[in-house]
């Protein structure tokens, strides 16, 4: 134990030293011919803030997270939101009573008049505490995403049917893991996290997933999509349309529902989307972008920080101008903080510090060559003044 703590409080020590400048240019391995960002880029948007929601009991439906498109929140003009799942679109039959909407058997399904994409979908269901019929014409509905593929709702406590069409499972491809379904009467809780297939010229790229938590428990594990599924035949891959509405079926039972909200989700770089591992076609142009947006700031800015933020621009797209700029900068930075008396010297020691740093990172990732002259009197300097790191 005595030995243990010393070498605790040591990574702790280093853990904060390197806390410290974790958040500046310079610093992690730059971009490359896939990655548009570096490790650790500070350039790199921030995450967009979401105050969460709350979570739902049997007695009350939680609340959903600042950014949710909410499709039911139990108010009656929330039917509004939804219509026949009919060519005319009419208004739909299903019921909303005491703050839930409930299935009409023979009604029909209903569908979103919004329609979505890729989407992280939470929906509360619950079954008729009366239990009629077995197997499948036991409280079955069903949450369609995009209108195409079933995730399964069936009342699956006690009763036993096909693995791959009872709650939870991707209808007709896939059972779930596990059935955790409460009672009938008690509310159950499907949080889905949806991916469509991506075909590009005809062939299919990204089979599209389907994560599902049933009551917080996993039942569905990125599940590649094989298509549609569906009804006896075995489905074949195909293309989904670019959006599509929610539908929730009618299949004779009165099952009611709740807390019905979705987020879009960003798209995955295969579809276009800005986040690791991009084609190098959408790396090369999204580089160029952030190189262009760095260029525009540095305009607005004087001295040393113009300097260092031109010379961060070439890390993301060369520029010719920006990198004579920045050069000339730096060499005559060096002129001047070579011919400073020794207390001038001491007050520009940050400054010189910092770009002695950059220069350090640019020569080791050979976006400047390492013979330059500048850099190497600004490593003198440091070396002499001793203000290089304790190792
Ligand atoms: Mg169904």
């Amino acid at each position: 134990m005595k030995q243990i703590l010393p070498k605790i409080l040591a990574g702790s020590l280093s853990l904060l030293a390197v806390s410290a400048i974790a958040d500046g240019p310079f610093y992690g391995d730059p971009p490359n011919a896939t990655h548009p960002w570096g490790v650790h880029d500070m350039n790199r948007p921030q995450p967009v803030h979401v105050y969460p929601g709350s979570f739902s009991s049997d007695e009350h439906p939680g609340t959903p997270p600042s950014d949710a498109v909410i499709l039911f929140g139990g108010r009656p003009e929330d039917i509004e939101k939804w219509q026949a799942d009919k060519p005319t679109g009419e208004p739909t039959k299903w019921i909303v009573e005491n703050g839930l909407l409930q299935c009409v058997p023979g009604s029909g399904y209903i569908r979103t008049k919004q329609e979505f994409s890729d989407c992280q979908l939470h929906v509360e269901w619950s079954e008729p505490e009366n239990i009629e019929g077995a197997s499948q014409g036991r409280g079955n509905s069903g949450v369609f995403l995009m209108g195409q593929v079933e995730v399964q709702v069936l009342d699956s406590y006690n009763n036993p049917t096909y693995p791959d069409g009872s709650a939870s499972s991707i209808y007709g491809i896939n059972p779930p893991m596990v059935n955790v379904i409460r009672p009938p009467g008690k509310w159950q809780t499907y949080d889905i996290v949806f991916r469509r297939p991506l075909f590009k010229d005809g062939k299919e790229v990204d089979p599209g997933y389907i994560t599902v938590f049933v009551n917080g428990v996993l039942t569905q594990d990125h599940t590649a999509l094989e298509g549609k599924g569906g009804h006896k035949s075995r489905s074949v891959a195909q293309p989904f349309p670019e959006t599509g509405p929610l539908k929730l079926q009618d299949h004779g039972n009165p099952v009611r529902f709740r807390n019905i909200w979705l987020r879009p989700l960003p798209k995955r770089a295969i579809d276009g989307g800005d986040t690791s591992n991009m084609s190098e076609e959408a790396t090369t142009a999204k580089r160029a972008e952030i190189a262009k947006g760095i260029r525009e700031d540095a305009a607005k800015l004087e001295g040393t920080a113009k300097m260092l933020r031109l010379f961060e621009s070439i890390v993301y797209q060369d520029d010719a101008a920006a990198r004579k700029e920045a050069t000339a900068a730096l060499d005559a930075f060096a002129g001047e903080v070579k011919a400073l008396d020794a207390a001038k010297l001491n007050d520009k020691k940050g400054d010189i510090l910092k770009v002695t740093a950059a220069l350090q990172y640019l020569t080791k990732f050979k976006f400047i060559e390492p013979e330059n002259a500048s850099k190497t009197a600004l490593e003198q300097l440091v070396n002499t003044n001793g203000w290089q790191k304790k190792k």
